[in-house]
């Protein structure tokens, strides 16, 4: 910490309010007057190499101070002070003017305490067919966060998942076996990083890249204003007008995937 007035963030998700927070004081000429800071409990910014580096390069050319490996502990409100764990166990108490946080995230106690939960508490599903994983309870199906599926927890992730789900489960009901549908795991992150700028980061298994837009407007890990609009105007309104009834596709828009009749 220096002079400045601290400013702590937490975790990925308030990636995108810390960068839009930062804009707001280059933009209302706070900049030399506020220190921000990331604190999260990965290794880096993004799971993504491709993405963590630009993001990485990001915070660096912004000064923004990049705390890694930084768990929080508990909040001291009174005195603004928050305590993180490092990754050698040892603690560490960090003054702050704002805290931004965002909670650790798991399972809810429904889903965690009953037996269709794996280890970690999720419903265990087949990563690719959607389908529990213990045949007792083949009946049971999971896409989105409750699902043990090892990808990013996303919206879009479920765009993807959905249509395979459907695609299972009716051909289960016809024929007695799963179709040739399988996710791959698909799931996108609309990472803002500013109020006219977005890095749309789409990946699969294995932390890969699958970009749609990639092969028209070039690379996805350059925050474009295009992708900032796509996030601020097309996706609200898809979500309210078409992917609430199960129209909407993801990556395929309105375009429903097909999938090989047999597995
Ligand atoms: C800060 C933040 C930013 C995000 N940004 C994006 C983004 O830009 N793009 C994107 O694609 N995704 C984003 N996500 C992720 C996205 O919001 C989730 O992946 C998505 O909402 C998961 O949907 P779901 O239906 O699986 O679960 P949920 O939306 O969590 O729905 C589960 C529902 O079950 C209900 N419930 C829980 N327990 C019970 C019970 N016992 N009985 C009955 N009902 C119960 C809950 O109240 C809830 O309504 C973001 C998430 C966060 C936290």
């Amino acid at each position: 910490m220096n002079d400045r007035t601290a400013v702590s963030h937490a975790f990925i998700a308030p990636q995108k309010i810390m960068w839009m927070a930062w804009d707001r004081y280059q933009r209302t000429g706070r900049n030399d007057t506020i220190k921000v800071d990331f604190y999260s409990g990965m290794p880096t910014m993004f799971s993504v190499k491709k993405y963590s580096d630009v993001l990485e390069k990001l915070r660096v050319q912004r000064g923004v101070g990049g705390l890694f490996q930084h768990n929080l502990l508990s909040v001291d409100s009174a005195n603004r002070k928050a305590t993180f764990k490092k990754a050698d166990d040892s603690a560490v108490s960090v003054d702050y003017t704002i805290l931004h946080v965002t909670p650790q995230m798991g399972p809810p106690d429904v889903i965690k305490k009953s037996p269709l939960a794996d280890k970690a508490g999720w419903v265990s599903v087949d990563s690719a067919t959607l389908r529990h994983t213990n045949p007792e309870y083949h009946n049971v199906w999971a896409v989105g966060d409750c699902s043990s599926l090892p990808t990013s927890k996303t919206a879009a992730a479920i765009t993807a998942q959905a249509p395979v789900l459907s695609e299972n489960l009716f051909s289960v009901l016809d024929t007695g076996k799963v179709s040739g549908a399988k996710y791959d795991g698909y799931t996108s992150c609309p990472l803002l990083t500013g109020y006219d700028q977005l890095l749309l980061a789409e990946f699969k298994y294995g932390l890969e890249p699958k970009e749609t837009f990639a092969q028209y407007l070039g690379d996805q890990a350059t925050p474009k204003k295009f992708y900032y609009h796509l996030k601020k105007d097309l996706f609200p309104w898809a979500y309210w007008n078409f992917m609430l009834d199960g129209n909407w596709y993801g990556s395929n828009a309105w375009t429903r995937p097909t999938f090989p009749s047999t597995a």
